[in-house]
Order: structure tokens, then C-alpha cells, then sequence
């Protein structure tokens, strides 16, 4: 077992910091244009890791995990570093496979069936090999999906940490909102005041809030610009101001680098010149999770068949207004919205929903066929395919499925997927 943090800091270390200079200072073609952007967008995130790992360190300050259902921006309130441990697997699953296995592995040891998520097993294996940061806290709810449902208890048993569980309602409506927006209000926040020894601050609150409405409205503006044909960033550039807000809203330096994004897409439209190295031909909606281990492959897809990735379903699904900073109640309300709204935790509604999003999405972004990924023990979106396939029939959308595992390429390896998505550009798109 190693100290805690000290894979991740090592990815960051070895991998992260030389590739973000690599990048600033060797510009690579075909996207040579957008390397900059990649470059700051890597530096963000090395920034992120230092910072939570200066509050593993610093008595002053705690690190908030938490998962999908929230949003950080009280977390920020509080003078913690938050660590979304969704995305904790993706971090390391493009750039060393092996620590995945390992986790995975671990989990699965102790007794964690393997059809169950690889983001729950994954956690579960970090908190068992001891690399979760310490000086810490977990804070989740009940959404989305049963797999969470399963390691949220284990979790319990194997964390030494304070540890609180919100209750994500299953409707989608304002009394829905007010339902988990009293929880934020009367569990998570005397939670916090606890584990931190702060006092709550509404002024602090609201500034962490103003900020991430900054980073929220640059972020729509880059989605609007997406409906543009060309494109104006590459796929995989799609992904990072949602990814970035979900980790870090409220926080300066990420309003920054989504703002960085924001303002050379308006520059690239203004100037109309959206195009990218390669001619746009066919407009890709993805549904539901994409490879973490494979990161080349929005580029890949754009060289070989001019194929962009233009809308992804849960970077697309952030509509919302920017959250009313006039009360405590209306900034809770705001940040309740987003947490349920913009993350999984919007698999916890009906299907029904989740079709009827997936084809407004398509028509918005003016697709050209849709790639719906079944990833192992997901089952509320597995669960869907024959309603997608359905809709997709009755809409005459060329649909592909992709059973996969998003982090662990043992299930699909990059070739094996690279092969199913050729075959469809070479045989239904012809
Ligand atoms: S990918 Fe699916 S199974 Fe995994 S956490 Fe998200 S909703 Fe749950």
C-alpha cells in the first residue's frame, strides 16, 4: 500500500506537468492552433491535484470529496479543496491503465461483484489501497445509479472520515429541487461547519457562487457556438469546460481557463474561421459516457472520417439559468439544479426523459447519427436500448452501440473500438 495521493501525484509529476509544457512548447500537427488551449487546460488541471494535495497538508484547510448529485461551489465556501471522485478513475485511466487494473482489482477482491461500475470499483480499490487523500471528508447522495448505491456503503465501512448522504429525489420539478436544497441547507452545511471547524459565510458563499456563474455563462456561450458547422474546437476540447465546471465551480483559476476556451471560440467565429484541420462531414452526437482510456479518439475519428463529436450528453445537458444569488435559499436551489441536473445523476429519472433529451440534443446540434455507449453494470442506460433504438428507428438516426467499459480497456480495447466505429462510417454512413 503507498501514501496516500501518491499515485496521483506521480501521474502529475510524470506525466501531466512535461506533457502541459510539451504541448506549450511543441505544437503539434494537426492541431498545432489548438495546442495552447490543451496546454492551459492540462496546467488546470495539474493545479487542481497541487492544490488538493496542499490541503492534505494544511490544518487550516480539508479536502471535500464527492461524487455526482452535487456541485462545489459551498465546498469552496469552506476553504476546502474538492476532489469529485467521478472523474478520479478518467484522471489516471488515459494515461496509466495499470493503477485502474489495480484498483479494480483490489475492489473485486474484496468482494465487489465486476458487473458493477468501474468508477465504483475503482473508488472502492483506492480507498482500499489507501490512496484517497487524507484530511478529508465524502459528502454524496443517492443518485444516480445502483452501482453507487452499492459502494456508497462499502465506503462507509472502509473510510475513516466524516461522511454525510443526501437523499436525491426522483422528480424533476421545483419541489424537487426545494426537497434537496433543504438538505444542502439544514444537513450538508452544519456537516461542513463541523469537519472544517468554519463557521458558515453567506458572503463567502455567494463570491463562490457570482464566480461560478462567471465560468457557467462562458461555458453556454462555447455550447451555443457548437450548433456552428464547422465546429469551432475539436471534440475533445468540447468536453473541458464541463468537465473543468463539475470539479471546480466557484474557483478563480478554473473561471479562467473555461474563459480562455470561451474567448477564442468567439474569436474563431467572429473571424469565420470555425473550420479545423480536417472537413467536418459528419456531426456525432454521443450518448452517455465516452473512453477515458482513449483520448486520441475524438481526433481520430475527425481524420479518418471527418467525423465531429459536436454534442455529448452530459456537457450538453448543462440549459440552465446561472444560479439567483438575491437568497440562501435561491443560491441552494441553484446549486441543487446543477448538481442533479448537469451530472449522472440525471439517470435517476425515467427513460422516457432521458430518450426525449438525447433526440432534442441531436436536432439542436444538427446531427448526422448518434454513438450510444453501454457501459458495464450502467444499467439504467443499458437498460434503455430498445427505447433508443426505437426512437432512433422512428427518427431515422443511424445509431451505433458500443459495449464497453469507460475506464478499463480490457472489456473493449482501443483497437477493437476503433474497428466498430469504421465499420459504421464505412458501411451505414457511406
Ligand atoms: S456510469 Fe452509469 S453505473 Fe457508472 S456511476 Fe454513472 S450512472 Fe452509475
Amino acid at each position: 500500500m503507498g501514501a496516500p495521493f501518491e499515485k496521483t501525484m506521480t501521474v502529475v509529476n510524470e506525466f501531466l506537468i512535461p506533457m502541459s509544457q510539451f504541448m506549450r512548447e511543441n505544437p503539434m500537427p494537426p492541431f498545432e492552433e489548438y495546442s495552447p488551449l490543451y496546454a492551459a487546460s492540462t496546467q488546470n488541471m495539474v493545479d487542481h491535484y497541487v492544490d488538493i494535495e496542499a490541503a492534505m497538508r494544511d490544518e487550516t484547510r480539508k479536502v471535500a470529496m464527492f461524487e455526482f448529485g452535487l456541485v462545489p461551489q459551498l465546498f469552496y465556501a469552506f476553504d476546502c479543496a474538492p476532489l469529485c471522485l467521478e472523474f478520479y478513475p478518467g484522471f489516471f485511466a488515459g494515461l496509466t491503465q495499470d493503477v485502474v487494473y489495480e484498483f479494480i482489482e483490489s475492489a473485486e477482491e474484496a468482494g465487489v461483484p465486476s458487473d458493477t461500475c468501474s468508477t465504483d470499483r475503482f473508488i472502492i480499490g483506492a480507498a482500499l489501497n489507501g490512496e484517497l487523500p487524507t484530511n478529508s471528508f465524502f459528502v454524496t447522495s443517492s443518485a444516480p445509479c445502483d452501482g453507487t448505491r452499492i459502494a456508497y456503503p462499502i465506503l462507509h465501512k472502509i473510510l475513516d472520515c466524516p461522511m454525510l448522504f443526501l437523499d436525491a429525489p426522483f422528480r424533476h420539478d421545483i419541489e424537487a429541487i426545494r426537497y434537496y436544497a433543504r438538505q444542502l441547507r439544514d444537513q450538508l452545511i452544519p456537516f461542513l461547519e463541523k469537519a472544517t471547524g468554519k463557521k458558515f459565510d453567506i458572503d463567502k458563499f455567494r463570491e463562490s457562487v457570482v464566480e461560478s456563474n462567471k465560468a457557467y455563462e462562458a461555458m453556454l456561450e462555447i455550447h451555443d457556438a457548437f450548433m456552428l458547422k464547422p465546429a469551432p474546437h475539436p471534440g475533445m476540447l468540447r468536453l473541458v469546460p464541463y468537465t473543468n465546471f463539475i470539479q471546480e465551480a466557484g474557483n478563480p483559476r478554473m473561471t479562467k481557463a473555461v474563459e480562455l476556451l470561451r474567448d477564442d471560440v468567439k474569436q474563431r467565429v467572429k473571424e469565420g474561421r470555425t473550420a479545423g484541420p480536417f472537413e467536418e462531414k459528419f456531426r456525432v452526437q454521443w450518448v452517455h459516457v465516452p473512453p477515458t482510456y482513449d483520448r486520441e479518439l475524438f481526433g481520430w475519428m475527425e481524420e479518418n472520417f471527418g467525423a465531429m463529436v459536436v454534442s455529448q450528453s452530459l456537457p450538453a445537458s448543462a440549459v440552465l439559468e446561472p444560479i439567483d444569488t438575491s437568497t440562501l435559499d435561491t443560491m441552494l436551489q441553484g446549486v441543487a439544479w446543477q448538481g442533479l441536473d448537469m451530472t449522472m445523476s440525471l439517470m435517476r429519472l425515467d427513460s422516457e426523459r432521458f430518450v426525449g433529451d438525447m433526440l432534442r440534443s441531436y436536432d439542436l446540434y444538427d446531427c448526422d447519427c448518434m454513438f450510444v455507449t453501454q457501459h458495464v453494470g450502467c444499467n439504467s442506460v443499458c437498460g434503455s436500448r430498445g427505447l433508443v433504438k426505437k426512437m432512433c428507428r422512428e427518427h431515422d438516426i443511424p445509431v451505433l452501440f458500443i459495449e464497453f467499459d469507460y475506464n478499463d480497456d480490457r472489456v473493449l480495447s482501443k483497437d477493437q473500438m476503433r474497428t466498430q466505429i469504421g465499420q459504421f462510417f464505412e458501411t451505414v454512413m457511406v
